[in-house]
């Protein structure tokens, strides 16, 4: 390809962004933004994209993973059936049609699979299935940030496999799990599989992929010495800095300096309900009874579902609609009315990522806590068995103290189980002749998040080098001096030459300066270089292997002797 047919506007100067792949990507013209989370990807990023769904279509096949292409505007008739139209809560992009009719924009694909198989598999002989797309997916974020990290749209891979029993899930489970080791591994990721937390999709096993980054959103929790990886969302900590052990104590109000009424609260706090980005209201069941619990939310983190079934001890919560906010706690959104006796507020702030100071619980007098200082402030708080492990510390499952990383989330195993099946009546006959709802598995592989994420661990200040896998083009042939008519005649033959030998080239026969050149080059990142220039006349050209190029950089600059 020629570099001046092609279309890559990179940028001249540094410039500010919030993550290092999200800059990258702007200044070598691979991205540009549409609207907040959503990007349109530049021809260097496309193909980029194109490689990395090549290897993980190639992978899905070797374990038997067929690919369909399933609706992205989906209605919410499939939605109720699985009560995920309420439950979803707002990061559900919901739209209508001329008549009215309400649709989502679909942010994954459970229930239109679940739908699809019921109405085709019927016997459990056709089991198991595993089906996968590659489509962009839709999610209404709070704080979509760090480019194509976190997007309101963005790619994805997602499998769903469908099971008699959960032996054959297991095992459809595993080849998932290594083939998504082979996947990252190709495209030139370093990731680790950690343990997770099932949060609001259902199901109870699960392991996320975690490349390594320090832009990355989440904590891995890690033992040196041993297999132990976990989320630290799901990491329990093995010795309860309290007096009580790991045993849980009913919560109890304590008379602190630090006691305020809720309202008083709340305008300390300076929040709203109509900033509802800070504020989660959720529901939970505990012995059949409904309960509501509000969560303000101090600091920036994404965290919040998980931290209220932690804090609550319940295994799943919803959210609550917007109606059921106002109703419960007197309020129009933009006024918080005083919080009333049942509802049991409960004030967060910092809790996520150890840090010290949460400020939990009410009781019946709609009091509740807030700076506490565990031992100072409370003798007997829910925090100490619902905390997050610190750094250190020995984890249940860990053989030493654990250590902290951050890393980024490019993929997600699930075992569902019959969360879906059974809602949905997606049933099957077995070998007895009975109708049993399917059991399930769901898969995910962020793609472009993938893509951002290579970028993050193969980029340094001003130069990108990509993974020989993915790389957009193979060689750069670099024309520094377009005006000289020898270099360029011989540089065009050395591009067809190597183009009839298989290779995949971009020269840059731009009119640009030589410096404007290599910047360029450095930032469009094509893993080998030719630089065809003065050295030409006295039979030499430039060849270098930026793959090596921070191992050693003058090593692997060499100069070629040619023929002319
Ligand atoms: P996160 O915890 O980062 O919000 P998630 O757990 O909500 O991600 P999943 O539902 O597990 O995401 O979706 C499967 C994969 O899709 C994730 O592992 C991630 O790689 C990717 N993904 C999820 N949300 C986004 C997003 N907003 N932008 C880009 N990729 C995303
Ligand atoms: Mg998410
Ligand atoms: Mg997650
Ligand atoms: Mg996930």
């Amino acid at each position: 390809m020629r570099q001046s047919k092609i279309f890559i506007p990179t940028l001249r100067e540094q410039i500010e962004t919030d993550s290092r792949s999200h800059g990258m990507m702007l200044r070598s013209g691979m991205i540009k933004q549409t609207a907040a989370g959503v990007y349109s990807y530049l021809p260097m990023a496309k193909k980029v994209l194109n490689n990395i769904e090549a290897i993980i279509r190639e992978e899905m096949e070797n374990i038997d993973s067929i690919e369909v292409q399933m609706p992205i505007l989906q209605p919410k008739e499939l939605w109720q059936e699985s009560k995920r139209w309420d439950d979803y809560g707002a990061e559900l992009m919901r739209l209508n049609d001329r008549h009215g009719r309400d649709f989502a924009l679909g942010p994954t694909h459970e229930e239109v699979i679940t739908s699809l198989v019921r109405d085709e598999l019927k016997s459990y002989k056709k089991l198991p299935i595993t089906l996968f797309q590659i489509q962009s997916k839709f999610r209404d974020e709070i704080r979509p940030r760090y480019g194509l990290l976190r997007g309101r749209e963005f790619i994805m891979k997602d499998a769903y496999s469908f099971h008699i029993d959960e032996a054959s899930l297991s095992e459809t489970y595993d080849n998932m799990y290594h083939a998504y080791y082979k996947i990252f591994k190709r495209v030139g990721l370093n990731v680790r599989a950690v343990k997770a937390d099932s949060g609001a999709i259902g199901g109870d096993y699960t392991h996320e992929f975690m490349a390594l980054a320090d832009i990355g959103e989440d904590t891995i929790c890690f033992d040196p010495e041993s297999d132990y990886a976990a989320n630290i969302e799901t990491a329990i900590p093995m010795n309860e800095p309290l007096s009580h052990q790991g045993e849980e104590k009913p919560l109890e109000r304590v008379e602190t300096p630090n006691v305020k009424k809720s309202i008083e609260v709340a305008q300390f706090l300076d929040v709203s309900i109509e900033d509802m980005s800070k504020t989660l209201v959720v529901k939970y069941e505990v012995d059949n009874e409904l309960k509501y619990a509000m969560f303000i939310l101090r600091g920036d983190h994404e965290l919040n579902e998980i931290f209220a079934m932690r804090a609550l001890n319940v295994k799943s919560i919803k959210m609550a609609s917007e109606d059921e906010v106002k109703s419960l706690f007197g309020a129009t959104f933009g006024s918080l009315g005083p919080v009333e006796v049942d509802h049991m507020p409960i004030y967060v702030d910092d809790a996520i990522r150890g840090h010290q100071h949460i400020a939990t619980g009410a009781n019946v007098d709609g009091y509740h806590y807030i700076n506490v200082s565990i031992d100072r402030d409370i003798k007997d708080p829910i925090y100490g068995h619902y905390r997050f492990i610190q750094q250190g510390e020995y984890a249940e499952g860990s053989k030493s103290p654990v250590e902290f990383v951050e890393g980024i989330e490019v993929g997600q195993v699930f075992k569902l189980g019959t969360k879906y099946s059974s809602s949905m009546k997606a049933e099957v006959l077995n070998d007895q002749g009975r109708s049993v709802p399917m059991i399930m598995g769901c898969y995910g592989i962020g793609v472009s998040r993938t893509l951002a994420a290579v970028i993050e661990q193969h980029m340094t200040e001003d130069s990108l080098v990509w993974p020989k896998s993915i790389t957009p083009y193979d060689v750069h042939i670099i024309l520094p001096n377009m005006k000289d008519s020898e270099t360029t005649q011989y540089a065009f033959e050395l591009y067809k030459s190597l183009k009839q030998n298989g290779y995949n080239v971009l020269i840059d026969d731009r009119n640009e300066r030589a410096g404007v050149k290599f910047n360029d080059a450095d930032l469009i990142g094509i893993p080998l270089r030719i630089t065809i220039g003065r050295g030409y006349k006295s039979g030499v050209v430039e060849f270098t292997n930026r793959l090596k190029l921070h191992e050693s950089p003058e090593m692997n600059k060499q100069e070629i002797k040619i023929e002319h």
